[in-house]
């Protein structure tokens, strides 16, 4: 199968250096496979949701010499697709309805590995269609007690339990929107991606998705996921703390600094143009030699 990557910003502000890193990291491994690569906007949680931030996203990525393969797919024209597949696995009987609130969820005191794991509770209460349904509830997935293990370009066999670790997870929330875990396993297939190369910060998320492709009956790409950059105090950039977005004025010194952070060897000599640099960078891409941070 051809390879096929993308890059997924959600548009909840400008993009910032950690961004460019896994931009780049699935640029460059696409490219160097003489594969495709698309961007496609995540944009399925308004009220997170920044303004203009989606198109400045994507003249960002313009102006950094990214090429994208197709048209950028929007999340929030998929709503369809979502719907249909939350009809799947209700038919399959893995869906319910839960009432519970955070409160109630961090009453019970488990620890998972993001946080307050999910207790079951509302397991027992089943999928129910009647008119006795609860008006405002999330719709959670019934997960397995068995470990799910995958191979990820970088780290190694990596496995988790996830009714132990995380607990049956949200696919729908109690507000209406679709969860992110469902949205990118359903158009990561549609988009025949291939290859999904990202932040370390979705490692945790990877068993859940691979989970629902199975689920689902959809096939799992490979993983890799690089290293993240981190701020003078240590946390991790993002879009939604208003991490410094890019300068868009001076796209080399950053496409620079990035291809230094994914430990890759720079040009001799300071590229005159974004195109030269990605030449460069293309032709000299190891995923190896990245830093396992
Ligand atoms: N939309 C997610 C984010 O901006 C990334 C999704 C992914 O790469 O799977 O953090």
């Amino acid at each position: 199968m051809n390879y096929c990557g993308r890059f997924a910003p959600s548009p909840s502000g400008p993009l910032h250096f950690g961004s460019l890193i896994a931009a780049m990291g699935s640029y460059l491994d696409a490219k160097k496979n003489h594969g495709n690569w698309l961007i496609r906007i995540e944009d399925i949680d308004p009220p997170r949701e920044v303004a203009g931030a989606a198109d400045k996203i994507i003249d960002t990525l313009d102006r950094f010499g990214f090429e994208w393969d197709e048209p950028v797919l929007y999340q929030s024209t998929r709503y369809t697709a979502y719907q249909d597949a939350l009809h799947e696995l209700q038919k399959e009987k893995l869906l319910y309805q839960c009432i519970c609130s955070r409160s109630d969820i961090q009453a019970h005191g488990l620890q998972g590995v993001e946080g307050a794991k999910y207790p079951g509770t509302c397991r027992k209460r089943g999928f129910d269609n009647s008119t006795y349904a609860p008006q405002r509830s999330a719709l959670r997935i019934v997960t397995g007690d068995q470990p799910i293990s995958f191979v990820d370009g970088l780290r190694g066999t990596i496995c988790q339990n996830i009714a132990q670790d995380i607990g049956d997870f949200i696919l729908k929330r109690a507000d209406g929107l679709f969860a992110y875990q469902l949205a990118v396993v359903i158009d990561d297939a549609y988009q025949g991606i291939t290859d999904v190369v990202r932040g370390a910060d979705l490692l945790t998320s990877t068993p859940r998705q691979i989970y629902l492709q199975r689920m689902l009956g959809l096939p799992t790409p490979h993983y890799t996921h690089l290293p993240l950059a981190t701020d003078k105090k240590g946390r991790k950039l993002s879009k939604r703390l208003g991490s410094d977005p890019l300068n868009t004025d001076n796209p080399i010194t950053a496409l620079m600094a990035a291809l230094e952070f994914l430990g890759q060897p720079l040009p001799p000599e300071y590229p005159a143009s974004t195109r030269e640099f990605w030449i460069w960078a293309i032709e000299h891409w190891s995923k190896d030699i990245i830093c396992r941070q």
